[in-house]
């Protein structure tokens, strides 16, 4: 049912006010003449799912003659997402595909991943980057960053401009605040911090968490189905989300204590606290790669498991003269690969793609040659 029918008069009328004055907002600028698409960064978490919702109702309300730019659904899948929020992001892209045609709008959606070369294991266990962290998080540029920006590119090149459509609320968080007051100019779009072509608008950004939980329990998405799913999630995680990242600027939160919906795999955190609750709110199939992920946070540490020399053959020493190890060892990684697939067996679900073993192998047979070259 609609968000605002449903809220009616009697609920919260400022709210109601509120999300009439953004639905009225987005609808001028999506009947402005012109036919510059809008991409909806979508995670699949609250404002993200909000946004959608408040997009799909609008172009209903318009008459079909009407509904003529193209609004692009994006998500990100990382392929180590974390399994619980990978299934529920899942779900709800697969029920908008369907909706769409039956409801007679203009909607792509679209799910991007890093390509083969920037997968997480084809450069922890086929490069040995170390496992992530605060110093030396090489994640997030090559798994959320750059897939979603080539999307991006893509459109920009195709209409000569895009606009992306983010569910960011200045009250979300401090550095959110920051991150939103940082690039307004006062006008309703605003330039990308780093993509030519690209406009940012933000529908949301003055709403409170209480008000998108507020609009999100009273109403059910036009794709069909319910939010009971997500706040579910949201209650067993007790956390915030992952927002989809198109910009260095954004990634601060990615991979923070503050930011709990992110890659199973993430060893930036010191604790992942969401799979945590996962395991203790009964999904069971959480705790083996939770185990999996303190391991490899753990052998990040271990001077046996690294190389002395980085992969361009030079050593890393800091100011003090500290050595700071290279990769993991090609036992290392062997150990690494064998361990994730038991878990694999394990889970029954995968977690790693043929393709990402072949061409890890590939690496470490290019490594092996790099390194006997001075024997033969
Ligand atoms: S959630 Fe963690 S592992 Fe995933 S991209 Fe962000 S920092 Fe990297």
């Amino acid at each position: 049912m609609n968000i605002r029918a449903e809220l009616g008069d009697g609920v919260d009328k400022n709210l109601g006010q509120t999300l009439r004055a953004i639905s009225q907002d987005m609808r001028e600028e999506y009947l402005q003449p012109h036919e510059t698409p809008w991409i909806i960064g979508f995670s699949g978490g609250k404002d993200s799912t909000l946004l959608a919702q408040l997009v799909f109702e609008m172009l209903l309300e318009l008459a079909p003659r009407e509904r003529r730019r193209t609004v692009h659904v994006v998500a990100n899948d990382t392929l180590v997402e974390s399994p619980v929020l990978a299934r529920h992001l899942d779900a709800v892209l697969e029920r908008m595909m369907k909706a769409v045609s039956p409801l007679r709008i203009p909607v792509k959606i679209a799910k991007t991943t890093p390509s083969l070369d920037h997968t997480f294991w084809v450069n922890l266990i086929g490069r040995g980057y170390p496992s992530p962290s605060r110093v030396f998080r090489w994640c997030t540029d090559r798994m959320k960053i750059k897939p979603t920006t080539q999307y991006i590119r893509d459109q920009v090149s195709m209409a000569g401009e895009a606009i992306l459509l983010l569910g960011v609320r200045r009250t979300e968080s401090t550095q959110r605040r920051r991150s939103v007051e940082r690039y307004e100019n006062g006008e309703r779009l605003n330039p990308h911090n780093s993509l030519a072509g690209c406009k940012v608008y933000k529908p949301i950004v003055e709403l409170d968490t209480e008000d998108v939980w507020q609009t999100l329990l009273q109403s059910s998405p036009p794709w069909g189905g319910s939010h009971r799913e997500l706040v579910t999630l949201y209650r067993n995680a007790g956390g915030a989300e992952c927002p989809l990242v198109t910009d260095r600027s954004d990634a601060p939160s990615c991979g923070s204590n503050s930011s709990r919906f992110g890659c199973w795999t993430c060893t930036v955190v010191d604790k992942d606290k969401s799979a945590a609750a996962f395991v203790e709110a009964g999904y069971q199939d959480v705790e083996p790669l939770l185990e999996f992920r303190d391991w490899l946070k753990e052998i990040r540490e271990r001077g046996d498991m690294r190389m002395a020399t980085r992969r361009n053959g030079s050593l890393n020493f800091v100011g003090d003269g500290r050595l700071i190890p290279g990769p993991f060892t090609l036992e290392a990684r062997r150990e690494i690969l064998r361990r994730l697939e038991e878990v694999q067996a394990e889970v029954e679900f995968p977690l790693i793609r043929p393709e990402e073993i072949e061409a890890i192998k590939q690496i470490w047979t290019n490594d092996f040659a790099e390194a006997h070259k001075s024997d033969a």
